[in-house]
């Protein structure tokens, strides 16, 4: 392991943070307080880790190590309560994350969550975060604007889950952060940037202390990736976009089902080894008269038989230069209710922050082109 290779504190593992101490001719004991500092208490810079003797702070400085969470470079705020940041990375990129109070991330059909640590005091009983995982994305989803943007380079570990840390500092979220639910849904295709997107769960979970069980993340649909995910002791649940019902469709929606088509797809959610009372996810963007009607509706009843699962149907959120339409509200009210019929569990997602460029990728793309955001 090469330390002197990258100096940003954000992102090291407690042996790398003691590593550290100890080449600092500190005791070990240090990495212990570096790692409580950087990830409970998020402290934003290495002046702030009151932990740490001045003269270790010093060195640290010295040797040009600094804490290095993303920056938020703009920020814009929905009607509907939804915060949208474009955060600010150290070589100068950025990736979207997003802040939904009460969030529609995925939990609370489930009834586990609402009302659970209920504060009196807070503006929101929980919220759920939406990290990206690569800058840009090479899955050429063709109702997706990060698909449009290409993939510029995967995030870190350290940058994963620095968006996090970055958010609750700017929410002012104290802890403890059981009200907090993530979903690895932002930018890009965390299964195509596997090892650091399961080194930030670790780094989340035991760093910032939220439980793997809030967390979601979701593939395109990367099947080896989906084998070894099944494997992994601690993991968030995993939802799959789904977006069409048959394999002719879903090779015109997502061109990577020419190299992993529906059907390995729906046999690795069938050999996917669930926990008890476990569902898999399957997320269905809805575009008008392209992949809506009753037929496909009756065709994804079909595919999903006999997978422990429930299906999120998302209206398109539709961008300029998207060739697709969104449908009616009667039309996925349609298609809900043929699925729930059917004995499976649908649930309609509302639109978060269509106000404030809310559809993947979109705010990057408004601010980069013409140098302002939505008003
Ligand atoms: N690459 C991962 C995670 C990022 S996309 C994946 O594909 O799952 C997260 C979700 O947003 C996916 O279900 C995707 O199908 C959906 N999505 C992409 N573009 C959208 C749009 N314009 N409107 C609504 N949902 C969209």
């Amino acid at each position: 392991m090469s330390l002197t290779a990258v100096n940003s504190l954000f992102g090291l593992s407690l042996q790398q943070l003691t590593a550290l101490a100890l080449e600092a001719g500190e005791p070990a004991y240090r990495g212990q307080q570096m790692f409580d500092a950087l990830y409970l208490q998020r402290a934003a810079e290495v002046d702030r880790i009151w932990t740490l003797p001045k003269h270790f702070r010093t060195w640290l400085q010295g040797h040009e190590w600094s804490v290095d969470l993303p920056r938020v470079q703009r920020k814009f705020v929905s009607v509907d309560g939804t915060e949208r940041y474009l955060m600010e990375l150290r070589d100068g990129e950025s990736v979207e994350t997003v802040w939904m109070p009460d969030g529609d991330g995925g939990e609370s059909e489930d009834g586990t969550e609402a009302g659970e640590e209920e504060s009196q005091y807070a503006a929101w009983r929980r919220a759920t975060i939406c990290i990206s995982s690569q800058v840009g994305c090479a899955v050429n989803c063709q109702f997706c604007l990060t698909a449009l943007l290409g993939v510029k380079r995967n995030l870190t570990a350290g940058e994963i889950a620095g968006q996090v840390a970055a958010v609750l500092n700017d929410q002012k979220v104290a802890l403890p952060q059981q009200r907090i639910n993530l979903v690895f849904m932002g930018m890009g295709e965390p299964f195509l940037n596997y090892e650091n997107f399961m080194k930030a769960v670790l780094l989340l979970v035991e760093g910032l202390g939220i439980a793997a069980s809030r967390m979601t993340v979701s593939t395109a649909g990367i099947v080896p990736r989906i084998h070894d995910f099944g494997l992994e002791a601690v993991r968030p649940k995993l939802a799959i976009s789904l977006n069409a019902s048959n394999e002719a469709l879903r090779t015109q929606l997502m061109p990577l089902n020419k190299k992993w088509s529906l059907q390995e797809l729906l046999g690795a959610a069938r050999d996917f080894p669930l926990r008890p009372r476990e569902r898999l996810t399957f997320e269905y963007v809805l575009l008008r008269e392209v992949n809506d009607s009753v037929q496909h509706a009756r065709e994804t009843v079909e595919l999903l038989r006999g997978i422990r699962a429930k299906v999120n149907l998302i209206a398109l959120n539709p961008g300029p230069e998207l060739p697709f339409g969104t449908p009616a509200e009667e039309q996925v009210l349609a298609f809900q209710a043929i699925l729930k019929s059917a004995g499976i569990p649908a649930f309609v997602r509302r639109p978060r922050g269509r106000d404030i460029y809310a559809a993947c990728g979109q705010l990057k793309r408004t601010v980069e082109e013409t140098g302002v955001g939505p008003k």
